[in-house]
Parts: C-alpha cells; structure tokens; sequence
C-alpha cells in the first residue's frame, strides 16, 4: 500500500527562487513585519548580529559583486568550507539570487577531501574561514580555483578578499546598479533549478553531490513550518549548517518563520549551554550523540535548564534508553524527531506538534504534508502494509533532483515513478507513525540472517558502563560475517584499571549480548576504542570501523 501524509496538503510555490520567496517577492513573509520586528543571525560567540533587513541589502550587494567581479552567472557553484558563521547564510542567499548554486562542505575536511568536494562540485569560487585556509588554499590550487577567488566568511588574512569587501564593492555599482534576480525561465519552474549541493554522508561508496533544488527547500520548509509551534521563535543552531538539517532547519525555514538565529561556530557543551541559557532558548534541535552527552556530562546540572520545552532530535536513530532518560531528567520537556536524509532534502516524517511527546519518542513520527511513503520487501520490491518492516521509499516535492553527474546512482536511488529508495528499514502503524529498525546498507549477514548493527549498539548503549559504542561487520570462514562491538568505556569503569581488568569488562559486555539476544546475534568480539568515529552530524562513520579491521588484520 501507499502511506499518506495526515496533514491538510499545502500549496508550494513553483515560480519562486528560494531567494525571492524569502525575500524579493510580492508574497515575502518578511514584508508583514516592520523592520525592528524581523528577526535576524546572531553569532552567540562573538555576538555579532545581522537582521534581516541587513541581511537581504547584504546578499543583494555581494551578488552584484559575485556577478562583476567573478561572472558568477546561472549554474555557477560557489563552495563554501566554513564553521557555522552569521556571513553563511547571507553568501547562500547571494549566489542564489543571481542563479548560483552554493556547494557546502564540512569544515572537518581534510585537503584530499576538500578537493574532491571542489572537483565534484567544479566549483569557481571557495568562501572559507582564515582558521580553514590552510586546507583550503592547497585544497582551491588542486582544483584549479585561484587564490583570488577565495573569499574569506570569518577572519581576515592578508591577500585575501573578505565578505565586507565584497559588500562594498558591490555597493559601488550603487543602489540603480545592483544586479537583478535571477528569474526562472519561461517553460521551467523551480523543480527544474538547481540551487545547492550538498554531500550525502553516505556511508557506502564515495560521497556523492546531491542536486537540490529551489523547490525542495521551500517545500521542505513550508512542510515543517506547518508542525512547528508558532511560539518558537528562537533557534539554536549548533547543528552544522553545510549539512541538510543546517541548510533547511537553521537557515530557510528561520527565515520564512521570521525566527532569530543563534549559531554556534563550535560545539562544547558550555558554549552551548551559556547559549540556551543566555536567550532562553526554549526547543533545542539536537542529534543523538549531543543528547547522550547532556545526560551524561557533569557540567549541565550547573545549568538552570527549566526553561526549555522540547528536544527535537534527528540525523539518527536514537535509544529508547536515551529518551526514557531524557524524560527523567527533563521531565518538563516534550520531544520530537524527524526522519530523512540529504536525498528528501532533510524530513520524510516527523512528529506532529500534538504528539510532540515522550510516548511517541521511539518513532520518527508521522509523514509530513504532500508526502507518501512505500515499504517494500527488499527482495521482492512489493509494497507492504502496516506494522511490516521494509525498505522505505518516499515520493514528495521534497525529493531532490538527483546525484550531480552520476546516471547510475541517481537511477539506482530515484525510480521511474520518482520514489527514492532510503536504504533504511522500518514500519508504518496504524496510527501512521513510522519506526526505522534499520539501515540496509550496513546489515551484517550471519549465517544468511541479517542482524542489525543498531539493534545491538541500543542493548549496549544501554549497559552502565558503556559511554559510546558501535557495532560493525567482520569476515567469518564459517558464517560468513560476525558482529564486533567497538566500545568507548565510561571514564569511571576505565579510571584505574590495567588490561586485564579492562579486558573483564568488555567480556562482560560480551556476556550481556549473549544474555539477551539469539545466537545469530551475539558479539564475540569487543574492541574497546578511545571514541566511535563519527560524521559532524553524529552517524558513526562505518566505514572507519572497516578501516580499523583492515588495519588490525595487517597486524596479525
Ligand atoms: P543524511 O543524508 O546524512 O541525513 O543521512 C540520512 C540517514 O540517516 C538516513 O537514511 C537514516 O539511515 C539516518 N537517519 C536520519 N534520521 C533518522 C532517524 N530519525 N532515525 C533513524 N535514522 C535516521
């Protein structure tokens, strides 16, 4: 069967750029307050605030300047490889205005993957932080972009161009001399534009750019403007803003909601704290690895956190331990999680605002407006009904255009019918909330029957002397693959302990797997490990764990 959204359907603008929908159109939501009512971007470091008003006269006089100083025109990408900044946001809706297409890129890379992420990309202008100019100069030289195209978001170093440079020179072509926006051209509407492109964090395979389009981002935004409680004007964006949750959560959608940003170029958990605490800042978009640290971490119970309403978290799954503990807690919160990925522009489900609850914790929620999901056996491809775990496949006006140059994967995730294959597992109940219980990609086979790695990271994340953990594949002669658990220890279970006595413990978290799951399922092995590789959005990076393996076994 088809699943299909509960919520009333919207009407999504087809002849709009995200840029004039936000801001240089006759139905702009800015143009209903007055300009001391707009919201705007702080940097919640250096405090440093751009309203935006500012923020639109800004974009406006750079993208004059990305037009005559680089002829940046329509399809032209601009990369940007910076911390979270209050000049991101006003670079994006820039070199949107005039056609451009901006390329975002964790500011965690390294050279090798700075330079593909501009080769793939093929990117004419690189806008970065001074902090990051040591990966980005060699990383621009590798990919054929001068120096001179290096603009410089935070920081400012000497040969380089600052965005304020930018800003005045492209106030010199005066206020008749700024260029226009770029318009949708007649007979294509903005499904068929292209105006980011961003990484999915795949974990199989080289990461690929996905094409997203003007459509998907206002889609997605009006999507979750419409489960959003109005009262939540304040945002907390520590949440990296090159990734998909950054670009629609902590960038478009404030915006439309005329919603004040408070980005964090850094994540510790004091300046986070000072933050939420600091604006009172009453809902915290998290992903699962924050939330775990603000149960666990000391320094949080010098915090009045009393204030804050809900935990909305996101980008991967998290235990029911984790959710139970979080209620205990903050018993005065409600929660929330969305479900997607880069490739449905961020939510294919979330919770509605009335069930916005602890109750509903352990799901993703429910299907946003103008959505419909498929759960098909995997090996059959025939559609399941409820209560029936799958493979998911969405179809919306959120699904993205594609992978940038590569037919193969984008007709291998994007079918004919225009669903896009999740490689996630899970079910739809009856009261239409979705449960994920899996990723496809990274199920290990033992003995032929699939084992899930998050089924046994939820059992042990949930042992008391488990920090952190995963959960990946190694080979077996007999049965093909065996689960290995990788474990970070809590301090206290490590505090003082020699080999041995470490060694006891992981055995005994072996023992713990055996107690509670089937044969097929038990660890027999367990690495204890200093931290569990992540993505900058949280998701362990499994194929680092391959990589340990590889090493380990060159070892032997
Ligand atoms: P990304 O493209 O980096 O956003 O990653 C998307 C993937 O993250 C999805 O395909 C899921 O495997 C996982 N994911 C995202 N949200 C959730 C969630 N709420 N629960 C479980 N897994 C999730």
């Amino acid at each position: 069967m088809i699943f299909t959204s509960q919520q009333p359907s919207i009407s999504i603008p087809e002849d709009l750029t995200t840029w004039e929908w936000l801001f240089e159109s006759s139905t702009s939501p800015l143009s209903q307050y007055k300009t001391s009512d707009l919201g705007g971007f702080t940097n919640a470091a250096t405090k440093e605030r751009i309203g935006y008003d500012l923020a639109k006269e800004y974009a406006i006089k750079i993208s004059t300047a990305l037009v005559h100083k680089f002829g940046l025109s329509k399809g032209d990408v601009v990369a940007l490889f910076s911390p979270n900044t209050v000049w991101y946001p006003i670079a994006m809706f820039a070199t949107n205005r005039v056609g451009g297409i901006i390329s975002g890129a964790s500011p965690a890379y390294n050279i090798e993957e700075m330079t593909f992420a501009l080769r793939t990309a093929q990117a004419k202008v690189l806008m970065t932080a001074a902090s990051s100019l040591p990966v980005a100069i060699p990383a621009a030289k590798n990919a054929g972009i001068s120096q001179d195209r290096i603009i410089l978001l935070e920081g400012r170093k000497e040969g380089f161009t600052s965005i304020q440079d930018l800003v005045v020179f492209g106030a010199g072509f005066g206020p008749n001399g700024q260029v226009q926006p770029f318009k949708i051209p007649a007979g294509q509407t903005n499904k068929d534009i292209c105006g980011f492109l961003s990484f999915s964090s795949g974990t199989t395979g080289l990461p690929k750019a996905v094409m997203i389009a003007h459509h998907n981002v206002i889609a997605q935004s009006m999507q979750v403007e419409q489960i959003t409680a109005k009262e939540n004007k304040k945002v907390l964006a520590v949440l990296p803003l090159f990734h998909i949750t950054g670009l629609v959560h902590q960038m478009h959608l404030p915006v439309f909601r005329n919603a004040e940003v408070y980005m964090l170029p850094a994540f510790t958990m004091k300046a986070m704290l000072d933050t939420v605490v600091q604006y009172q800042i009453t809902e915290l978009l998290l992903v699962p690895p924050i939330l775990i640290r603000l149960l666990r971490d000391p320094i949080v119970k010098d915090y009045d956190l009393s204030h804050v309403r809900k935990f909305s978290s996101g980008a991967a799954p998290l235990s029911s331990e984790v959710n139970q503990e979080l209620k205990r807690q903050f018993p005065n919160t409600g929660f929330k999680q969305g479900y997607g990925m880069t490739e449905s522009c961020s939510c294919i489900t979330a919770h509605p605002l009335e069930k916005s609850t602890y109750e509903y914790a352990h799901c993703g929620g429910t299907i946003v407006a103008n959505t419909e999901v498929k759960i098909i056996n995997p090996d059959t491809g025939v559609a399941l009904g409820y209560d029936d775990p799958g493979e998911i496949l969405a179809r919306g006006p959120q699904v993205v255009m594609g992978y940038l140059n590569n037919e193969k994967a984008t007709a291998e995730t994007f079918d004919a019918e225009g669903w896009l294959h999740t490689g996630d597992v899970g079910f739809i109940d009856k009261e239409g909330f979705i449960t994920i219980t899996d990723r496809i990609k990274e199920m290990i086979k033992v003995k032929g029957i699939a084992v899930a790695p998050a089924e046994l990271e939820d059992l042990l994340l949930g042992h008391p002397i488990v920090e952190d953990v995963a959960v990946g594949p190694i080979p077996d002669d007999y049965t093909g693959q065996r689960p290995k658990g990788y474990v970070v220890l809590k301090p206290s279970v490590r505090h003082g302990k020699d080999r041995s006595g470490i060694l006891r413990s992981l055995n005994e978290l072996i023992d713990y797997v055996r107690d509670k799951k089937v044969r097929h399922k038990w660890v027999t092995e367990i690495e204890m490990l200093e931290e569990i590789p992540k993505s900058a959005s949280g998701k362990i990076l499994r194929r680092m764990l391959r990589k340990l393996e590889q090493e380990d076994s060159r070892k032997e």
